[in-house]
């Protein structure tokens, strides 16, 4: 029986290990072998106290070994089962049973796919989400960025070092980016990005390799024809909570509904990051609510 189980990977739930571990509540922690988001970013400009940034993965290394410093154990398994038992949870992680007293779900959100025709044929050979780990694969080819928000400003900025041209599609007329981020992509090279508005994606167009992408135009329905070599997603993500639904409340849209003490609907269970944030979605935001977790996790320890 632990003391604590955090189930994630990401600054969240590194956050939750060290404030508990700090407290001596040995926590074990079970990561999925997925990477976290901010180890799929490049520079993260706004962590306090980084004034020339910091790259995502060092942030998230540097939290997990901090953790680990601490005494947090990690295991790498990814949890398929959460279970209520009379005084405690279980959670089945890659097979094997683990339980807890109490349980810090930090399990992050999951990139959304377009769910259109050969989507899934050409996932991960052409069709990805990660123009930071695949960008310099792209070296003077062209490339597609579909969405609107912070993620496609930063994908177009990390293809752009080694792209000759990229196309960054969006379904509405305006950007939902920061400013700061959309003056980033307005100082690209004209004759390397072009920006196309009111257009949604509706077919990926391939031989054995991607060859284009097939969008539409949401005002007037005409259909148009991009070719490219690689075509990158940054379209939100969706809560990883599927294991909780049974167990826990979660909004509409599937995060976890937590209180302002990070306690979600169950005794013992607290929840933080991109699985219960469905405004801020910031690392800095996720590691705040982790730590309010791993306080009340550890007031909630000695309450029994
Ligand atoms: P996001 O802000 O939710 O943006 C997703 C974009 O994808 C939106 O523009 C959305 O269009 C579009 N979209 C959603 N579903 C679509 C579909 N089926 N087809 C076509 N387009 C679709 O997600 P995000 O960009 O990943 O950002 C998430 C959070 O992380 C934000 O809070 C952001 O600020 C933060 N972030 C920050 C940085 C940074 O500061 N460096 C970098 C990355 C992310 P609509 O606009 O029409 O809804």
């Amino acid at each position: 029986m632990n003391k604590v189980i955090i189930i994630g990977g990401g600054i969240a739930a590194h956050t939750a290990a060290i404030y508990t571990a700090r407290a001596s509540l040995q926590p074990l922690v079970l990561s999925a072998p997925e990477p976290d988001q901010l180890s799929t970013t490049n520079i993260v400009e706004n962590w306090p106290g980084t004034p020339d940034g910091i790259l995502g993965p060092k942030l998230t290394q540097d939290t997990k070994k901090q953790a680990q410093k601490f005494g947090a154990k990690y295991i790498l398994a990814k949890a398929d089962s959460f279970k209520v038992l009379k005084n405690s949870f279980e959670i089945i992680a890659s097979g094997k049973k683990y339980a807890a007293s109490t349980v810090i779900i930090c399990t992050g959100a999951s990139s959304r796919k377009l769910d259109i025709p050969r989507e899934k044929e050409f996932w991960a050979k052409g069709v990805s989400t990660c123009a930071t780990c695949d960008a310099p694969f792209y070296k003077n080819k062209t490339t597609v960025v579909i969405g609107g928000g912070d993620s496609a400003m930063e994908e177009t900025l990390a293809l752009s070092k080694f792209a000759k041209k990229i196309y960054l599609i969006h379904r509405r007329d305006e950007f939902r980016a920061s400013k700061l981020m959309q003056d980033k992509i307005k100082k690209l090279p004209k004759d390397k990005l072009e920006i196309i508005l009111d257009f949604i994606p509706i077919q990926i167009l391939g031989d054995k390799s991607v060859t284009g992408i097939k969008i539409k135009n949401v005002k007037t329905n005409q259909p148009k024809e991009i070719s490219c070599d690689g075509i990158f997603l940054a379209i939100g993500h969706i809560p990883n909570t599927d294991i909780f639904k049974s167990s826990l409340k979660l909004d509409k849209k599937g995060f976890i509904i937590t209180n302002k003490k990070s306690e979600t609907s169950l005794l013992g269970v607290f929840a933080a990051g991109d699985c219960q944030d469905s405004l801020f979605k910031q690392a800095i935001t996720s590691a705040g609510v982790a730590c309010q977790a791993a306080l009340m996790a550890e007031k909630y320890l000695e309450g029994r």
